[in-house]
């Protein structure tokens, strides 16, 4: 049994707080990580507050993980002490259904393991729990399947978002061929909304902006966006209507659709990645007068998730990264609710310990 310190969320209504838990010791395909760096992903703050329903608490959050390897069990092949390695947002699967088999984990027939608030359905839970704890902790024990390597060329910390921010977003720029003579569109410059636009400009895509914010003008332009729309410019919105062929919408509360699904042309493909607790509607006719395709994506699975990272370090792409202490987590998930960071806050685990 290993102890680790942990910030967590007793309750849907409780602020987070420090918290000690324990890990199991790694079995023979384990791999134990010492955590570096944890993002923090707008998702962390829906289940911390219970925003989606049926989160089990104590609740430790945390999916974008990165560290080093600090003990390997005896038939693991993969890794060894030392190694620069990720985990994001699960951490297990059946690995023998379908979906496991076309490398789409998170799809697994009999259910993945997330990271948090997850049912550990393939292996031993943490001791004195029936649920998982995230990263938001100094250390964690998974199956070495379900541990990526870190490329050098990407800093662990500016690394750490991209487990859950770009996977969330790679997956579907890629599926949707997005690249030379694309033109896409990334709705909600936030955390993924940003990893979206430096994935889609390295792919070789015309990208576009879609945002709230006026300010995030200038800022999108310096991510790689070659076109900013601001929403609330209805002129704007109109006259680029039909001008897109793929949307990446990332937005994390309820929006008109309408407004955002006009902008694509014949056949052209909303992606929905964002998670707003309630419904969301469309226009029977927005959907068939160009015979447009309203779709979502959920993260990507590891094999996928390893070669967004290889993709990443090769093109120069990282996460823009604002560091605090795990002291602030509380403050950062105000700030994260006014769209007040630039793009994602990251823990420092080494804070966890103070
Ligand atoms: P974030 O950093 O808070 O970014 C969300 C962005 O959406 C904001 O920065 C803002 O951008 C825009 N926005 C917020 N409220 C809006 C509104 N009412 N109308 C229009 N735009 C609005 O959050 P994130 O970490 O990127 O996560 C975004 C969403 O994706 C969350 O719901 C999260 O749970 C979900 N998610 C899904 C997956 C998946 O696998 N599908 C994975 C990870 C996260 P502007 O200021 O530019 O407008
Ligand atoms: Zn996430």
């Amino acid at each position: 049994m290993i102890s680790a310190r942990a910030y967590a969320a007793a309750t849907a209504k409780s602020p987070l707080a420090p918290f000690e838990l324990s890990r199991r010791d790694p079995g023979p395909r384990d791999v134990l990580i010492d955590i570096s760096y944890c993002g923090i992903c707008h998702s962390d703050l829906h289940c911390a507050r219970d925003e989606w329903g049926g989160q089990p608490f104590p609740c430790v959050p945390g999916h974008e993980i990165a560290g080093v390897v600090s003990a390997v069990g005896s038939a693991v092949t993969k890794f060894k002490v030392g190694d620069r390695v990720g985990v994001g947002c699960m951490v297990d699967s059946c690995g023998e259904c379908a979906a496991c088999k076309a490398g789409l984990e998170q799809h697994c027939e009999r259910g993945a393991t997330w990271t948090y608030g997850g049912s550990n359905f393939y292996r031993p839970h943490d001791p004195g729990t029936g649920h998982t704890f995230g990263g938001y902790s100094t250390a964690i024990t998974v199956v070495e399947n379900f541990v990526v390597r870190i490329p050098d060329a990407l800093p662990l910390d500016a690394a750490a978002p991209m487990l859950c921010a770009g996977i969330t977003t790679y997956s579907p720029l890629k599926r949707f061929g997005a690249g030379p003579g694309k033109r896409v569109g990334v709705v909600g410059l936030g955390g993924l909304g940003h990893m979206a636009v430096k994935i889609a400009h390295a792919m070789g895509a015309h990208v576009t902006v879609i945002t709230t914010s006026p300010n995030k003008a200038g800022p999108a332009r310096e991510l790689g966006a070659d076109a900013v729309l601001v929403s609330s410019d209805r002129a704007a919105m109109e006259a680029a209507g039909s001008s897109l062929d793929l949307i990446v919408d990332t937005v994390s509360a309820v929006h008109d659709m309408d407004l955002y699904m006009g902008l694509l042309g014949l056949e052209g493909a909303l992606v929905l990645v964002g998670l707003p607790p309630e419904k969301l509607e469309v226009s029977a006719f927005t959907l068939t007068g160009a015979r447009r395709i309203f779709t979502g994506s959920n993260i990507g699975g590891i094999a996928e998730t390893q070669e967004m990272l290889d993709f990443c370090a090769a093109h120069g792409v990282q996460a823009e990264i604002e560091k605090i202490p795990a002291q602030q987590i509380n403050e950062a998930y105000e700030r994260l609710l006014k769209g007040d960071v630039k793009y994602r806050f990251v823990i420092d685990s080494a804070t966890l310990h103070t």
